[in-house]
Order: C-alpha cells, then sequence, then structure tokens
C-alpha cells in the first residue's frame, strides 16, 4: 500500500500540481503545467507578421521597420507563440519557479507548431540560446536547453551547445537599438568553429523581443563557419514594449 502513495508523492515533488497559468489545482497524473483551459489560451503566433522576424502586427507590409531593407545573420526568426496570457506564466514558471519539466512541455509544444512553419526548413542541429556561466549556476539549469530538448526528436536534429556567452549583458529591451548592438558586440563566442562548419542551425530560446540576441548569437556563429542560422523561440512579443523600433 506504501509505494504507489510514494510515488505520488515523489511525483507531486517533481511536478508542482498547480496550473502555472490560474494556479488551480492540476490533475494528479497531469502530463501538462498548464490546465486544459490554459493550455488553450496559448496564441499561435500567426500571420500577419513580418516574414523575417515574426514581429505580430505588419499588416499589409512583408517586413517590419526593424528588418525592412537590412541583411540579418539571423535569416529568420519564427515562434510558437505570442507572448501573452498563458505563455508568459510558462516562460515565468521555468525562468523564475524552477519549474524545469514546464521548459520541456515548452519545448514540446513548439515541436507541435514546426508542421505550420515549413519555411524553417530543416537544421542539422539545435543551438540553445547561452546563458552566462554565473546565471547558470544561480538557476541551475539553461531554460533554452530543456526547451532544445524537447523539440529535438520532432526537428529531427541533436541538441549541441555550440555557442557560449562571454558576459552578461544588460536587459536589452530597455536600449536603443545601437546601444543593444554595442552591448552584444563580443558577447558570444564559438569555441568549436569544426563543429559549425557548413552546418543548418537553429538557435533555440524561451522569447524574442527585439531579436538582438539572437542576431548577437547568429553573428558568432556565421563567423565560425555556418552555411545558415535561423531563430525558433517559444513565444514572440509582440509590439509595444520595445522603445526603440
Ligand atoms: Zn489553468
Ligand atoms: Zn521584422
Amino acid at each position: 500500500m506504501l509505494q504507489p502513495v510514494l510515488q505520488r508523492k515523489a511525483l507531486h515533488w517533481l511536478w508542482p500540481e498547480v496550473c502555472a497559468h490560474c494556479r488551480e489545482d492540476l490533475p494528479e497524473d497531469a502530463l501538462s503545467p498548464l490546465c486544459l483551459g490554459c493550455r488553450l489560451k496559448l496564441l499561435p503566433n500567426e500571420p500577419p507578421c513580418c516574414q523575417r522576424c515574426a514581429e505580430p502586427g505588419a499588416s499589409g507590409r512583408a517586413h517590419c521597420g526593424r528588418c525592412d531593407g537590412r541583411l540579418f545573420a539571423c535569416q529568420l526568426i519564427r515562434a510558437a507563440f505570442r507572448y501573452e496570457e498563458a505563455a508568459i506564466s510558462m516562460v515565468h514558471s521555468f525562468k523564475f519557479r524552477g519549474r524545469r519539466e514546464a521548459a520541456r512541455a515548452a519545448g514540446s509544444w513548439m515541436a507541435e507548431a514546426l508542421p505550420r512553419l515549413p519555411e524553417l526548413g530543416r537544421p542539422d542541429a539545435l543551438v540553445p540560446m547561452p546563458l552566462h556561466p554565473r546565471r547558470r549556476r544561480e538557476r541551475g539549469y539553461n531554460q533554452a536547453e530543456l526547451l532544445a530538448e524537447g523539440l529535438s526528436q520532432a526537428a529531427l536534429a541533436p541538441v549541441q551547445e555550440l555557442a557560449r556567452r562571454m558576459r552578461e549583458t544588460k536587459p536589452l529591451w530597455a536600449l536603443r537599438r545601437e546601444q543593444r548592438e554595442r552591448e552584444l558586440r563580443d558577447a558570444f563566442a564559438c569555441p568549436q568553429p569544426e563543429r559549425v562548419a557548413g552546418k543548418r542551425l537553429w538557435i533555440i530560446d524561451d522569447v524574442c523581443t527585439s531579436g538582438a540576441s539572437l542576431e548577437g548569437c547568429a553573428r558568432a556563429l556565421l563567423e565560425a563557419g555556418a552555411a545558415s542560422v535561423r531563430g525558433f523561440v517559444f513565444a514572440r512579443q509582440a509590439k509595444g514594449l520595445l522603445i526603440n523600433k
């Protein structure tokens, strides 16, 4: 009699029993960090959005103001969901509340979005957006790596930590574009260029706000010889929270 009780307790320890969004109790055998109602509140990041960076709202135009007429190391950015409602709660749960299993679930939901994003093509490897080692120690894990693990099987590509963050950067959302670019210069490195050469890579991250971190990381990978670099994120921030477009 004792064993099932212990098992259930172990499961509860691994899997907090409240929904990451509405905080309602989840069934003991729940396989998702969101209840069904909140799972349905994840909004797919569907057009109209910028054809390059997937920022929502560029109706009638192919590109947003930031992408129009510019060339990028990160050719294409796609997002499974909009960074709203339940998607925000999901990100907070694995970024600030230590819920690793929520990041893996989010990665598997990114996988479910792949059929509607054929333009992403096929990757040779998934590169988690690197965290600075100090931040990784504090959190105990890199959430982008867990997202990539959740996605890896469906993307038919291994997770490879090919990029490294060399220094911590200030929060980028508050900076103007030129300041963001200065802040990100030399922030990323690619210590094993021989593993990168000729590969089609996807950088995997939780949230895309300005796309500046993806761009900084993509530049390091391209300089190391990658054939192409694309970004695939769990959630895309919409317009309005950026100071500088
Ligand atoms: Zn809920
Ligand atoms: Zn754009």
